[in-house]
């Protein structure tokens, strides 16, 4: 039996976070740096990505990368290993959000979202599974929502995204676990970000929706959906692939 440290540490693990450096990426990386990982935290904003290195310090790195830039992928994949090492655990974290009624979202929006939680997450996963393959190791995490598990007005192609990952973290998981890789989904209940701001700001029937919902009452600090990615991705849940982990304060359950 792994002993306690053992089972929880990332030490000699690569983990490269979409979304890195703000909100829930920046708190996967700060939990995966802490258990020991070398992070890559990457974004478009050049600015936001120099900063949360600083934060973090040594074993921290930022690559600025657009995941809808879908040819992009493998010269990314190879930069990371040549500068820092080969990935061991991607998070496939950066999202957008669209609030708006369906019959208003467009085509061309739409497709925004998709490219950028779906497609942008295949074109990274399709560049680092190879390797992952060939040195028999590798974790994949996805950052789902509570759009993930049931129906919320006004995120037509945010749901249709967030429940993509769902399936996408069953399949990857069946198909890439004889190659010793693992692939899961969290799903966060209503988390305190930038995101979630401009989600809920000027909008008190749904914040008091989602509080009414919440067992534990209130929101979800960055850190929770940190320390769960740490889990997930360490020895610990060695024998955990294709699940979804809702981490919610019981929002999924809550009556
Ligand atoms: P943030 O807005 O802080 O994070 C979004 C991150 O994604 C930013 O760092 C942004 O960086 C990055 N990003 C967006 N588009 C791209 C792109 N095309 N290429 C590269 N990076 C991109 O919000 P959160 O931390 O809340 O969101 C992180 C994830 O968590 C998202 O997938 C979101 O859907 C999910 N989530 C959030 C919840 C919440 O309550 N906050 C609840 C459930 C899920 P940049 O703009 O510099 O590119």
């Amino acid at each position: 039996m792994l002993s306690f440290p053992e089972a929880f540490s990332l030490r000699g693990e690569v983990a490269l976070i979409t979304g890195g450096g703000t909100g829930i990426g920046f708190a996967m990386a700060q939990a995966m740096h802490a258990a020991g990982a070398r992070v890559v935290l990457v974004g478009r904003r050049e600015a936001e990505l120099t900063a949360a290195v600083a934060k973090l310090g040594e074993r921290a790195h930022a690559f600025a990368h657009d995941v809808t830039d879908f040819a992009a992928a493998d010269g990314l994949v190879a930069r990371v290993a040549s500068e820092v090492g080969p990935i061991s655990c991607l998070v496939n974290n950066a999202g957008i959000h669209l609030k708006k009624p369906a019959v208003e979202t467009t085509t061309e929006e739409f497709q925004k979202v998709l490219n950028t939680h779906i497609l942008g997450a295949h074109a990274l996963t399709r560049a680092v599974a190879p390797g992952m393959m060939a040195r028999k190791h590798g974790t994949i995490l996805f950052t789902g929502s509570m759009a993930s598990i049931f129906g919320i007005p006004l995120v037509i192609a945010y749901t249709a995204a967030k429940t993509a990952m769902v399936g996408m973290a069953k399949a990857y998981s069946t198909e890439f676990a004889a190659h010793g890789m693992r692939v899961n989904c969290i799903a966060p209940g209503w988390i305190e970000t930038e995101m979630s701001r401009k989600a809920l700001d000027g909008d008190p029937a749904r914040k008091a929706k989602i509080f009414g919902r919440t067992p534990m009452g209130g929101m979800g600090q960055p850190e929770d959906i940190g320390w769960a990615a740490v889990y997930l991705a360490s020895p610990a849940a060695k024998f955990v692939t294709g699940v979804t982990l809702p981490v919610d304060g019981g929002a999924s359950v809550g009556f």
